[in-house]
């Protein structure tokens, strides 16, 4: 019996855009439609790694649901239950600057929305279930490694504040999935995986890019008004104007999600307009990393080494470079560039402005002197840039600076990938900085204990750093998933101090340094 779980479901998607008119999953280009009816692939043994319970609650699973015997099913897909209708999504995007056509939901599979008590409807979405019409070559499947780092990082960054979206479940597949994990001819069979995971819309920049490339204004003014209805309602009834208003707030809500991404030292890694959120959420984990060493050159996937173009530090600019893709993709339903390029150029200011105030928070100023501050934070970057230093360690060990500068080399050893001792005049630009840092203090009227806890809760103490992720990864490949539970309890609360969980929040350690998957990843998944 298919008994339908305590779910609400109600799924707007396919009930309101146009659905490919074929049922065969073999590629092909998908004209006129929004998405494809897919049923996900039958798979072994799926079994259940990892649950994110209280996520399943909010989205209306009850107890008995979670520990029903075909939870495991129904999250990989083997198991539909009454009320979904599993379809792929129809999108195109600009992957390394070129237009690459039709994408689509290669092997995403959306079970359906659901209602949910708090957060309206919520769609569920599998990833690595199987072939669908968008999937070219590729099998459609996902291996345990790249699903592992899907379901941390999501909550990693959903605990850390800054909008993603979300992790629900992850479980095996009991198939074997063959992967050339460096493009280098070594394929290896890896453990196939699934993850659930949840966001208000999937929507990317490239679902609205493929209509319009295609000349299809008709799907395309759908697919707007339906993003607006769903996710935007509160801008007012489709229309030129309310377009131009849903265009301003994605760019300002992509805007805040960069700064936040610069503020934790994040780099998503494939930046293509594919994985572009429309409601500014970080979205589609592949070989993305976190800064050890501060370094804004850094690129984590080993397809961007030569290129650097989703380089830690170009995010902001790549940023716009995306958005301005979507403003011409939305041209034709507003006919003034006018306005438009105002949202595109407001960008620009309003990243500067945010990352002052982002910059002013990360090292405890009560308020901003913007002609002295921008000099003071930009001078900082240039020193980080110059000098082995971990970002996360740094910006923690800069809230109890110490008073006398005599304390200030020791105080930050720690944060250091050079071999100690350092050369003097190695810390001297450094401490240069501190004391410059250290006089404009003055101006605050907080206590130092009031800045310390203000700093400490925008500079987190634990993020997922790629090694850690790496750990949990080779554990889990022996069927040990206890770091995995472990690492979600620590990154739950990133931004306390957890004294049970200081190791996890050490610096890199050498042997890290050029292994894959701790340094290098690629897109291979
Ligand atoms: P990504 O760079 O991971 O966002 O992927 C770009 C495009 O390739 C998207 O349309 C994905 O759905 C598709 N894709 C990636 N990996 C696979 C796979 N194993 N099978 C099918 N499609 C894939
Ligand atoms: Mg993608």
């Amino acid at each position: 019996m298919n008994q339908p779980f305590s779910l609400k479901i109600d799924n707007q998607f396919t009930l309101l855009l146009p659905a490919d008119i074929q049922q065969d999953v073999f590629p092909r280009q998908v004209e006129n439609a929004a998405f494809s009816y897919v049923n996900p692939q039958k798979t072994q043994q799926p079994s259940l790694v990892s649950m994110n319970e209280s996520l399943a609650y909010e989205l209306g699973f009850s107890p008995k649901d979670i520990q029903d015997k075909t939870i495991a099913d129904v999250l990989t897909g083997n198991k539909i239950i009454n009320g979904m209708q599993p379809y792929a999504m129809n999108y195109g995007g600009h992957q390394f600057g070129q237009w690459a056509g039709q994408l689509g939901d290669g092997r995403a599979i959306n079970l359906g929305q659901v209602h949910t008590e708090n957060k309206g409807l919520q769609t569920l979405q599998l990833k690595g279930a199987g072939k669908t019409p968008y999937s070219r070559h590729a099998d459609g499947l996902a291996v345990l490694r790249s699903s592992i780092r899907e379901y941390l990082c999501s909550e990693a960054m959903f605990h850390l504040g800054i909008p993603t979206t979300r992790a629900l479940s992850l479980c095996l597949t009991g198939d074997k999935v063959t992967r050339d994990m460096f493009y280098d001819g070594n394929p290896q069979l890896e453990l196939g995986a699934v993850v659930c995971r949840v966001s208000s819309s999937f929507m990317r920049f490239g679902s609205f890019q493929l209509p319009a490339m295609r000349g299809d204004k008709a799907l395309l003014k759908q697919m707007v008004d339906f993003s607006i209805r769903q996710n935007f309602a509160h801008l007012g009834e489709p229309s030129p104007e309310v377009y131009l208003k849903w265009y301003q707030e994605i760019s300002e809500k992509t805007c805040q999600l960069i700064v936040d991404w610069m503020r934790v030292g994040f780099v998503h890694g494939v930046m293509n307009t594919d994985n572009m959120s429309i409601i500014g959420e970080t979205i589609d984990y592949g070989p993305y990393g976190w800064i050890d060493a501060f370094d804004l050159t850094w690129t984590p996937n080993t397809t961007d080494a030569h290129g650097k173009r989703y380089s830690f530090g170009r995010q902001p600019e790549i940023g716009q470079w995306n958005l301005f893709q979507l403003g011409n993709a939305i041209y034709s339903l507003i006919e003034d560039a006018e306005p438009l390029n105002k949202i595109l150029n407001d960008y620009a200011v309003n990243y500067e402005q945010a990352w002052q105030k982002m910059m002013q928070a990360k090292v405890g100023f009560d308020s901003l002197i913007v002609e002295n501050d921008a000099a003071l934070f930009n001078r900082l970057e240039k020193l980080m840039m110059s000098i082995d230093i971990d970002m996360t360690l740094f910006y923690r060990a800069l809230s109890s600076l110490p008073q006398q500068a005599n304390l200030w080399q020791a105080h930050f050893l720690d944060c250091f990938y050079q071999d100690i001792p350092l050369a003097d005049n190695y810390f001297e630009p450094f401490s240069i900085w501190l004391s410059d840092y250290q006089q404009r203090l003055t101006l605050n009227t907080s206590t130092q204990q009031q800045r310390q806890q203000a700093m400490d809760a925008v500079n987190p103490k634990f993020v997922l750093r790629n090694y850690l992720a790496q750990q949990a990864i080779e554990k889990a490949e022996q069927g040990d998933y206890s770091m995995i539970e472990e690492l979600l309890q620590v990154l739950q609360t990133p931004y306390d101090e957890q004294k049970a969980f200081e190791h996890y929040a050490v610096k890199r350690p050498t042997w890290a340094k050029n292994k894959a998957g701790c340094s290098m990843l690629s897109c291979s998944s």
